[in-house]
């Protein structure tokens, strides 16, 4: 089963064919990444334009790079959620177009599914297992008992952890996306800065970052004013720290609990060497999997799109071309 994928849920463009939702015969992302560096974000408007001139090149690449012609695809699967809605229906429409064109059914995929689903590129999911997405836009904890069935055991309830890295790597003037420049800061630094932990309600696997976030904003604010001098590299390690311990320490928690034995880690931010680091030694401590997909399938790409369709293809979910772009889909809604 061939099928060609389409992800167009934030700033990249990308487009996969995937055969069996594990071999990966072609994978094409550009990233819009230096567009949005001036703006230190992503520009909603912006990303749709370059989705709309990007999109057909990507889609054609990755038939070419598969060597397949249209009339060797079983379908054609598309993110339709959650993510910007005008860079979805870009995407959206592309997928539509292509499958009444060539008469192949459209399989309507979540775009957090997908995070988790990269890592059946590299091996095969066990079950039950926690997933742990970390992007730019999304902070989720989630527990899978078997394919296509989430549940939401936690969420940000108001930044994602890497918006908060992009947002704190701002305020100390460093280049957009600021993950990468913390995580190098922050091997050089130490923790003296000692920033909030936010754990919430004891039980509550939910997170939450803007009060970390502040906190730092305000640290480095009344310091300047004081003309004190900043430093950089503890800024950084004190924030990631933060970060790092409350992510993995909720992570372990629901492991334990849901007596659970593999753990997943994905999303951009998964690319942090703290926060690896860190898991790594806690899987060997607790003796529990610990699976984080190559970078390349890490960030946002179509073959993941395209793992998760192989299942749905499976169980004939199809969606009609009236199929809408939605910029939140609850997850666990996307059980099958
Ligand atoms: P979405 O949230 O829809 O998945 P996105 O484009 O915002 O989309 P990704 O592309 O998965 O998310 O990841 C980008 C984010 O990852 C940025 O916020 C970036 O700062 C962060 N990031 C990348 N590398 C690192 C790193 N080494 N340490 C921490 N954060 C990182
Ligand atoms: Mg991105
Ligand atoms: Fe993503």
């Amino acid at each position: 089963i061939k099928i060609l994928a389409i992800e167009t849920s934030c700033d990249e463009t990308a487009a996969s064919v995937v055969q069996n939702g594990n071999k990966v015969l072609s994978n094409v992302v550009i990233s819009q990444i230096e567009s949005h560096k001036r703006f230190g974000g992503v520009v909603p408007e912006v990303a749709s334009r370059h989705h709309v001139e990007l999109i057909t090149i990507v889609i054609e690449e990755a038939m070419q790079e598969a060597n397949l012609k249209p009339e060797d695809l079983d379908a054609v699967a598309v993110t339709y959620g959650p993510g910007l809605i005008g860079a979805l229906l870009v995407g959206l429409n592309a997928a539509k177009a292509y499958a009444f064109a060539h008469d192949l059914p459209l399989i309507p995929v979540h775009h957090i599914a997908g995070h988790i689903y990269a890592n059946q590129l590299e091996r095969k999911l066990q079950f039950p297992l926690v997933a742990l997405i970390v992007s730019g836009g999304h902070t989720e904890l989630i527990k899978m008992n078997e394919h296509l069935d989430f549940t939401v055991l936690g969420e940000t309830r108001d930044d994602a952890v890497g918006e908060a890295y992009d947002k704190v790597a701002r305020v100390l003037g460093l280049p957009y996306p600021g993950g990468p420049e913390i995580d190098r800061l922050a091997k050089e630094g130490e923790d003296t800065y000692k920033f909030p932990r936010a754990y919430l309600d004891k039980d509550s696997y939910d997170f939450s970052f803007s009060g970390l976030k502040s906190a730092v904003i305000n640290t480095l604010h009344n310091e300047r004013q004081k003309n004190n001098p900043i430093n950089e590299k503890d800024v950084s390690r004190s924030f990631q720290e933060s970060v790092i311990d409350v992510l993995t320490e909720k992570t372990l928690d629901a492991i334990i609990s849901e007596d659970v034995k593999d753990l997943i880690v994905a999303g951009g931010v998964a690319a942090n060497s703290g926060l690896r680091g860190r898991f790594e030694t806690l899987s060997e401590k607790h003796g529990f999997n610990l699976y984080i997909p190559a970078l390349k399938y890490c960030t946002d790409n179509a073959a993941m799109i395209g793992a998760v369709a192989y299942e749905l293809y499976l169980k004939k979910h199809f969606a009609d071309l009236d199929l809408n772009g939605q910029n939140y889909i609850d997850i666990e809604e996307f059980s099958f």
